[in-house]
Formats: C-alpha cells, structure tokens, sequence
C-alpha cells in the first residue's frame, strides 16, 4: 500500500529534475560531431554543464517542488497508515465473525452426524435384541452385527470428529490468509496490538497536546489531549494508568530540582481514537496537578506507559465491589464502564463512593446514568463526610457494617474487592499497600475474612 502509492510520488518528485537535464544534453548535442561515441561525450558533457550553469531560479523552483512534493509524500504515508489499520481492524473484525459462524457450522454438523450415528446404532441394537428374543438361535448372528453396528457408530463418531479438527485446521488457515498480508503492514506501520496503534511508548516520554479543558467542578477539570496521529489510541488493558511529566523539564521540578512524575489513570476508553481524557483534582500545593491546572489549550504534556494495572477479564467473577474515595474514583471508571461495554460480561458491580461533599463527588450525573441504563448490572452507593440536610444517600466513612448492608446475598464469598482511595481509606477499608506489594489484607475487609484473592488494592 504504501510503496504503490510512494512510487508516483517518487516519480513526480524526479520529473522536473529529468526535465532539466533533458534540456541541457540536447543543448550540448547541437553541435553536430560525425565520430558517434566522440558527440554522446560532448553530449554528456555539454549536458552536464547545461545542469550545472541551470540558472538559480529554476533551481529554486526545483528544490521548492521537491520539498512541496515531500511533504505531500509524507502525508501520503500518514494516510495510509491510518487507511492500513483501518482496513487491518475492519477485515479482523469481519473474518473472525465469519471464522465464528463457519466453526459454530462444522460443530452444529458433526454433533448432528454423531447423534444420527448413534441414533442408528441405538435402533439397531433394539432390533437386533427383539431379533434375539424372538428367535435365541440367531444370537451369535445377532451378536456379531450389534458389534458391528457398534463399531460403524464409532468410526462416523471418530470420522467426525477428525472431519471437525480439520475444519477448524482449515478456518484457522483462513483466518492467517486474510489477516496476515494485514498483520505485517500492521506491524510495519508501527502498531501494537489488538488494532490500535499505540500513542504511548512504554520507555519513552510522548508530547500530547492539550486540546481543551472542561472544569468539572470547584476543585477539579477535565483535560482532553490530542495525539499526534489521530488513528492512534492510548492503547493497554484495562484498568491502566499512565505516567505523566511536564515537556519543558524545567518547568515542574521537586526541591532537588528534578523532574515530578505522576501517575494518571484516563477516564477514556483504552482504544479511543486521537484524543483521551484525564480527570485532575487540582491540590492548591499539589505540584503536577497545578502545572496542568496552568496548561493552556496548544501547550503539550509528556506521557510515558501504559502501566496495567488490573488486567480485568470479562465473567472473572460474578460481582465486583469497587470502593473508593474522592479522585480515586478515576481506575473505577476505567474499569466498570470498559465491564459495562463488554457484550459477552455478565459480571455485577457495586461502586460505594465516599466522599466529603455531595459537590465533590466525581462523574456523578456519569455513575446515575449508568446505574439506569444497567440496572440489573450495577449499584451505585454514594457516602458522605458532611451530608446536606436533604442528603438521602449512606453518611460517614465506609464502614464493615456498611460493605455487609450492601454485598449480593447470594454470592458474598465470590465478591471480588478493588480499593482505591485515599491512604485513610486504605487503612479502614483494605489495610495499606506494602510498597508496590498488595500487602495483608486487614481493616474492614480482613474482619469480613475476605484475602488476597478477593481484594485488590489500585
Ligand atoms: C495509579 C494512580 C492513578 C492516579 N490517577 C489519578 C487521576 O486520574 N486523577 C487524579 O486527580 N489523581 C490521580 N492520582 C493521584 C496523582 O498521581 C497525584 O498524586 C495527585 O494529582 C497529586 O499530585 P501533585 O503533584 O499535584 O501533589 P503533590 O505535590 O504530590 O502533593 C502536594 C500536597 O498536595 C496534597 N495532596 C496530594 N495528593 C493528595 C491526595 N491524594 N489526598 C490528599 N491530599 C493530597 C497534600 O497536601 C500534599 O502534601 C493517581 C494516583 C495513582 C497512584
């Protein structure tokens, strides 16, 4: 795809230059010379002078085409990057949707096949059983067939069964024929994984642009960040944070004069085309969370991951209970809407929010709309610290008693726990993380005796 498309390019790009140099050799061959090898010498070199002494503005046009005719080259191969992936990820989806339905077929056919047989085998026996019954003289006779019948019911069996693993030999085959020509333009455009190309490199610092801000609420903004190829997407399982530093080194730094670093977790989807978003709480002494309180739209930010943090399978578990606590939040969402969008996931959640004030809870008008759109799927819990007159919603910390009220009464014991929260809320709920260890489990939780494989600490 991209070499069709470079080599007019090329050619276009070489025309002026092989037009210049025609010009020049048929000045240089007016001369007229008889001896042949002697004129295509002076020819040649005639020509050669003719380029040479070509004036400076036919130069200048050249080379302004030559950069004009570049740059148009290199947006060609923008294009077809972004066109490759794009047809890579709509003949994925497509071949694995027809490989579904052809394999869904073979197995629907062999399983018939195998019933008939054994069908036939059952009634045969029958037969040959009243044959018996009827007449105990024909036994050996009858024996011997029902044997034989028996035997042919096992060879249709086994014939179907290798007829099935040859079909799926076959599909699998297919599938390598179709997406693999796609594979390696894939690969070789730069692209990681799952069809999407990956804006964020896992060892180096990437500039994103800040594209526009949407305060959420008195102390906390929306920050969308565009990447520099609009097909790419942040890419990494969910739930994912990423690490984030200023562009200009100097501009964010600790007292020792290095760079701070920080971790984000975006609330966009991991394969959201071009642009993602980040939910900040701007600390008034917090150092990262004031420099992109400070970014202005067209100014950059450097990011750097992703970091997975939860690889979540669909159906892991039957019900997860996210609790967390102000900006906290941000891995929960990641996490329960990516659930939420899975056709295939039947898992539940419970989210218990605790927060100080109803105005500090984050993405709530999100969390109700979610809660109605799913409501045999999740649970919304809000608590607060300092609760209005009006406020209905649980009140104080998040307490064993208040997990208990809430945990599904049929399956408590297969609950999965994920905590992410400030550190008193770590001490409470979960008991704290040991270093980058998850640490025992205490707190709440251990009281509840729930371990390690039911909790996980964000
Ligand atoms: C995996 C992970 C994902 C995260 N995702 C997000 C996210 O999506 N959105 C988000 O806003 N934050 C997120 N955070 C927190 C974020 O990394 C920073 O810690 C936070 O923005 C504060 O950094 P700062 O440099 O502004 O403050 P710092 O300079 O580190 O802190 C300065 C002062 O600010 C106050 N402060 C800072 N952090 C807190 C806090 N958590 N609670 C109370 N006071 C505090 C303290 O008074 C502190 O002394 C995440 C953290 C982790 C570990």
């Amino acid at each position: 795809m991209l070499r069709t498309r470079a080599i007019p390019l090329a050619k276009s790009i070489a025309r002026p230059v092989q037009q210049t140099q025609r010009r020049g050799y048929a000045a240089g061959g007016a001369g007229g010379a008889s001896n042949l090898p002697l004129a295509l010498g002076i020819a040649g070199i005639a020509g050669l002078a003719g380029y040479v002494y070509m004036d400076r503005s036919t130069r200048a046009a050249a080379s302004a085409n030559a950069n004009e005719y570049a740059d148009r080259a290199k947006d060609a191969a923008g294009q077809a990057k972004g066109y490759v992936n794009e047809r890579a990820s709509a003949a994925s989806a497509n071949t694995n949707e027809y490989l579904g339905r052809a394999r869904d077929a073979v197995e629907d056919a062999a399983a018939k096949a195998k019933g008939y047989a054994n069908e036939r085998t059952s009634a045969a026996s029958a037969n040959l059983n009243e044959a018996i019954d009827r007449d105990p003289s024909a036994s050996s006779t009858g024996e011997d067939l029902k044997n034989k019948a028996q035997a042919v019911g096992a060879a249709v069996s086994a014939n179907a069964n290798e007829a099935v693993g040859e079909a799926k030999n076959a599909v699998t085959d297919a599938k390598n024929a179709v997406t693999g020509p796609f594979d390696q333009e894939r690969k070789a455009a730069g692209e990681a994984g799952a069809g999407i190309v990956a804006a964020l490199v896992k060892n180096k610092w990437a500039d994103f642009k800040l594209e526009k801000v949407e305060p959420y609420n008195h102390n906390t903004n929306i920050y969308t960040f565009s990447f520099p190829d609009p097909n790419a997407a942040a890419g990494g399982v969910t739930a994912s944070a990423l690490l984030v530093k200023s562009s200009d080194s100097q501009a964010c730094v600790d007292d020792k004069g290095k760079p701070v670093i920080r971790p984000y977790t975006p609330i966009s989807p991991q394969d959201q085309k071009g642009t993602m978003q980040l939910m900040v709480k701007v600390y008034p002494e917090g150092k990262m969370s004031q420099h992109i309180a400070h970014l202005k739209p067209g100014e950059t930010l450097s990011f750097k991951g992703p970091i997975a943090k939860y690889p979540y399978k669909p159906n892991e578990f039957p019900h997860g209970v996210a609790i967390g606590g102000g900006s906290g939040i941000t891995p929960m969402y990641q996490m329960i809407t990516h659930s939420l969008n899975l056709p295939e996931d039947k898992t539940k959640w419970t989210l218990m929010f605790a927060n100080v004030t109803e105005k500090d809870i984050l993405l709530r008008e999100r969390w109700d709309k979610l809660a109605k759109e799913h409501p045999d799927r999740l649970q919304v819990v809000y608590s607060l610290d300092k609760p209005g007159y009006f406020w209905k919603g649980e009140k104080g910390y998040i307490t064993k008693d208040m997990i208990q009220k809430y945990l599904p009464k049929d399956n408590a014991k297969d609950v999965k726990f994920f905590v992410c929260g400030p550190p008193g809320q770590y001490a409470a709920v979960c008991g704290p993380k040991d270093g980058m260890k998850q640490g025992e489990i205490k707190g709440a939780l251990g009281e509840l005796q729930y371990d390690n494989d039911h909790v996980f600490k964000f």
